[in-house]
């Protein structure tokens, strides 16, 4: 199967492969052979078990970035943030799907596979996980900042 056609057919499969600590459950990404968390780290030696994130979390900081890297040019300007994934690993990553100035703190994002880069004539692409807004998985694309529309009110139950 082709890449593109993978990620097409599994549009939330990224490889966000972490591990977990048997004796104390702390989550680790990228995963780790010993748990810096247990006060005896021998004590996690051969406990740390495969761990798949789920990918969902929450902007905790983030930085809009001018200045691109080069082969990046074609994305400025983009949002750079540090994510609190759900079971706790901090991740960094671009977050997309989303203009700039309405990135904020606390925003819920999930990993989604995304074409990184490009390289020249060979053409390779680099896939990695970027960040888009949850609302996008449910609402699909914001198109506007306009509000809600009110909920209408109930009638009163009549006796
Ligand atoms: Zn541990």
């Amino acid at each position: 199967m082709s890449i593109a056609r993978f990620w097409r057919e599994s549009p939330r499969r990224y490889n966000l492969g972490g591990s977990q600590c048997a004796v104390c459950s702390t989550v680790y990404f990228p995963p780790r052979s010993v748990c810096p968390s247990c006060a005896h780290h021998r004590h996690s030696i051969g406990k740390m078990e495969p761990f798949q994130l789920s990918g969902d979390g929450e902007v905790v900081t983030f930085s809009v970035i001018h200045d691109a890297a080069e082969g990046f040019e074609m994305q400025v300007p983009y949002v750079l943030a540090i994510v609190r994934t759900t079971e706790g690993p901090m991740l960094t990553g671009q977050v997309v799907d989303v203009a700039p100035g309405e990135v904020d703190i606390g925003l819920k994002v999930r990993a989604t596979f995304r074409k990184l880069r490009e390289e020249g004539r060979a053409g390779v692409i680099h896939y990695g996980y970027k960040f888009a807004p949850m609302d996008e998985w449910h609402v699909g694309p914001r198109r506007s900042k306009d509000p809600e529309p009110a909920p209408v009110p109930r009638e009163p139950a009549r006796a």
